[in-house]
């Protein structure tokens, strides 16, 4: 993409009433835009980062079996008076039509998951399935000042897993934690699975996967030696103690972000909506559910808070927005500009994502933006092209920079 075409613009300053560094950054690079607090557009460069974060989960539910659907986020109230939501969740936005009518926006989807597969799953044989999709959620947060950590609307993955007993709901919830390991690794994260409390859904144990950040709202207790790690609300052992799991190490306290969780429900739901299979005997069962949540927005702002410097993003290969920055430093001459024009059309041709930019603008300006927007390779285009054959090759997570010679740069790229 042209540079010069993207109706966004970088700008020096964040907007004041803008505290986290997600945000601030996001805003600066024209990633996205405020509409108040809790509330933010998508604009086509952070468009673009939570495309890549959505698809890296779409693999990865489909790969364990997942159905990718898009469900309401329009409820009727009757599907949230029936399970208790309407009255007992504090986060729930409602919503009256002019006729009087009572709506709910979907802030989690087991109102409308449930009946669906009530629907379609009527024996054993249509069991176990896994439904999810990936959507706007919303939420009467009370505070809302982490950025896009925290929204009052915000993007959500959620998938419904539908089991015939315990042994199978529990053979489930193992694939799908390795899975969401898969996914925050791809996005350059490092989660450490934690035990929870069940919190407003269910009495059992959660797990939850934290990513370690100072933006983040959650306190863990961590063991440096092994992977056991609790939720301080829950955990039994406090800072320093002997780790409960291996006995070695002692437990060290982390700010932590929570990216993702997965939840055994039980059979609330079914029992709720009336939702039974015939098991093999022909007897009428309710089968056990599971749900596993992923915040999209919220981890596009983790990655950004992780991944980032006094200059701006640092988004790591799979998420950012392009593959490539291919700079322009033509200035007046028409060589080099050709030379610009013409290495734009071979990346295209070998299919890298690139941004060009071939603004008319200085070149200190040109790499402020560049650093700013994060995008991992740089490409500079200038006289030495011209005389060298190459082009300047840049990582932004080091900045040290060498001339490529063409002929290598496309496999430079695609390592
Ligand atoms: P939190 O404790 O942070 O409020 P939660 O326990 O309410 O999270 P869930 O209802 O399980 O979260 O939602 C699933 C996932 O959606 C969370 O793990 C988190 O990544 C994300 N999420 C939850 N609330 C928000 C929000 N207000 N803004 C952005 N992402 C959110
Ligand atoms: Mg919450």
């Amino acid at each position: 993409m042209r540079q010069s075409k993207l109706f966004t613009k970088t700008r020096k300053d964040a907007p004041k009433d803008e505290v986290s560094k997600n945000a601030q950054l996001l805003i600066r690079g024209g990633y996205i835009h405020k509409e108040m607090a809790g509330v933010y557009s998508y604009l086509p460069l952070g468009l673009r980062v939570l495309a890549k974060i959505e698809q890296i989960i779409r693999e990865e539910m489909n790969a364990i079996g997942g159905q990718e659907t898009k469900m309401a986020t329009l409820h009727p109230s009757e599907n949230w008076k029936k399970t208790g939501g309407w009255d007992g969740v504090d986060v729930l936005f409602k919503l009256q039509s002019r006729t009087e009518k009572e709506y709910a926006l979907g802030q989690s989807e087991e109102e409308i998951v449930t009946p669906i597969a009530q629907e379609y799953a009527g024996s054993y044989k249509d069991l176990p399935l896994s439904i999810y999709q990936i959507g706007q959620k919303y939420r009467d947060e009370l505070r809302a000042k982490s950025g896009i950590m925290r929204g009052r609307e915000f993007g959500m993955k959620d998938m419904y897993s539908f089991h015939v007993n315990q042994a199978d709901f529990d053979r489930n919830y193992e694939i799908v934690k390795a899975a969401y390991l898969k996914i925050f690794s791809r996005c350059g994260l490092v989660a450490k699975v934690t035990e929870a409390s069940g919190g407003a859904f269910s009495e059992k144990i959660s797990y939850e996967f934290m990513v370690l950040t100072e933006a983040g709202e959650d306190d863990i207790l961590y063991c440096p030696e092994c992977t056991h790690c609790a939720n301080v609300e829950i955990s039994r052992t406090k800072e320093g103690g002997a780790c409960p799991k291996c006995g070695k190490g002692k437990l060290a306290k982390a700010r932590a972000a929570e990216v993702g969780n997965v939840f055994d429900l039980g059979q609330k739901y079914p029992k709720a909506f009336g939702f039974t299979y015939k098991d093999k005997e022909g007897k009428e069962q309710y089968p056990i559910v599971g749900c596993y949540g992923i915040g999209t927005t919220r981890l596009m702002g983790t990655i950004v808070e992780v991944h980032s410097d006094e200059k701006g993003v640092v988004w790591p290969k799979e998420v950012a927005p392009f593959e490539a920055h291919l700079i322009s430093l033509a200035g007046n001459s028409i060589e080099v500009a050709a030379e610009a024009e013409r290495m734009y059309e071979l990346l295209q041709e070998q299919g890298i994502e690139v941004l060009y930019d071939e603004r008319d603008a200085r070149a200190g300006e040109k790499f402020a933006d560049a650093d700013l927007l994060g995008i991992p390779v740089r490409l500079v285009v200038s006289e030495k092209t011209v005389t060298q054959a190459g082009v300047e090759f840049s990582e932004r997570v080091s900045g040290a920079a060498s001339m490529v010679p063409e002929n290598e740069l496309i496999a430079r790229l695609k390592k």
